[in-house]
């Protein structure tokens, strides 16, 4: 979990986590990066925390289980989301990853407080341990039927799958992060500035 790397929706960071900044190469969800995104998130306690990494070995096939179902979220989000920035109709068999958790996940709305702006917060019910992914599956939900798609950003980088909602009043974000493939970008402009000196320099 790259905390350098803002997505600014809860299931863009989600997606995220299957890529890192400036590869286009798809990593495997690993049981202990879901955990560390979930206590991250503060989704689960860091007393949970614990407990759910050692599921991994003292219920394997319940691990296993959830794991699967967060690769499939995550795959179906991944489409949706593309299909969004790319002006596409989003189809319904990328959905119905989406719709299967927030089905089994019983829960309801609360206003939180983050920072100090008050946001609707979905809270959903401890039952069975598809509700880890209720809070992810209800803001890719969202974003996916907010209709607009201007603030949905796919990093500047060509080769950089990561993908943030930009809610900056300009709308002029264009990196994952300015650190990685901001700099990465603005070095090899710099070089490229360089380079045709150089040349002239060799052959006056
Ligand atoms: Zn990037």
């Amino acid at each position: 979990v790259n905390p350098e790397i803002a997505g600014n929706r809860l299931s863009l960071d989600f997606v995220n986590l299957s890529f890192s900044p400036g590869d286009a190469r798809h990593r495997p969800l690993s049981w202990q990066l879901f955990i560390d995104f979930l206590a991250t998130k503060q989704i689960i306690s860091a007393e949970r925390s614990t407990q759910l990494e050692d599921l991994a070995e003292t219920d394997p096939h319940r691990a296993a289980t959830l794991l699967g179902n967060a690769e499939r979220l995550s795959r179906a989000l991944r489409e949706s989301f593309s299909a969004l920035l790319r002006g596409h109709r989003v189809h319904r068999e990328w959905v119905d990853p989406v719709n299967q958790i927030l089905r089994v996940t019983e829960g309801h709305d609360e206003l939180a407080l983050d920072r100090s702006v008050w946001k609707l917060e979905f809270v959903a019910k401890e039952e069975g341990l598809e509700w880890l992914l209720a809070a992810i599956a209800r803001s890719g939900a969202e974003l996916i039927s907010s209709g607009t798609t201007r603030n949905l950003r796919k990093c500047g980088n060509p080769s950089c799958q990561l993908l943030f909602y930009d809610h900056s009043r300009t709308l002029r974000r264009r990196w994952c992060s300015m650190a990685l493939c901001g700099n990465r970008s603005k070095v090899a402009a710099f070089a490229r500035r360089r380079r045709p000196e150089k040349a002239r320099a060799h052959h006056p």
